[in-house]
């Protein structure tokens, strides 16, 4: 496994639209594992292939009960809003108010080929949403509602709880 280079907000990968993946051969397992690496390294929950600088539709997911590979993700439900804080690896420094649904169900592909389904809501249904909009070009921060300052003191409990993805 390797560590990958996070690209940042401004390099024009993370504004494209990434490709299906329709054969999970090794350079695609190699990815995976060195995007679960990367993400486990710069501390955050979520990571997008894009922005490994990687166009294909694969994301990693950590919401602490272990990274999770997702291939191909389709979001076929969703229910309810919630506004929460989010960041982003490609963002650093930043995070802001967002509105996702409070609970999504998707389908997705897993590393050993097979068709997944899985319900997420809370962290996961922010952090799932957050990933697929990666591989649509979306950055969290089209979305925002009101960034928040993580340098003021009152901010403490909510910066403990904020997560990047
Ligand atoms: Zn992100």
């Amino acid at each position: 496994m390797a560590l990958r280079r996070i690209r940042l907000e401004g390099d024009p990968i993370l504004r494209k639209k990434s490709r299906p993946i329709d054969e999970i051969n090794d350079r695609i397992q190699v990815l995976l594992d060195d995007m679960v690496e990367t993400m486990r390294d710069a501390e955050g929950v979520g990571l997008a292939a894009p922005q490994v600088g990687v166009l294909r539709r694969a994301v990693v997911i950590d919401v602490g009960e272990g990274p999770i590979k997702i291939i191909n993700p389709e979001i076929i439900d969703e229910e309810g809003t919630k506004i929460d804080i989010e960041g982003c690896l490609s963002v650093p420094n930043k995070a802001g108010k967002v509105e996702r649904p409070e609970r999504v169900k998707i389908k997705y592909i897993n590393e050993d080929g097979e068709e997944v389904i899985l319900e997420g809501e809370g962290l996961l249904a922010k952090a799932i949403c957050h990933e697929i909009d990666h591989l649509d070009g979306i950055l969290y921060t089209d979305k925002v509602i009101e960034y928040v300052d993580l340098t003021a003191e009152e901010d403490e409990e909510t910066l403990e709880e904020e997560e990047e993805s």
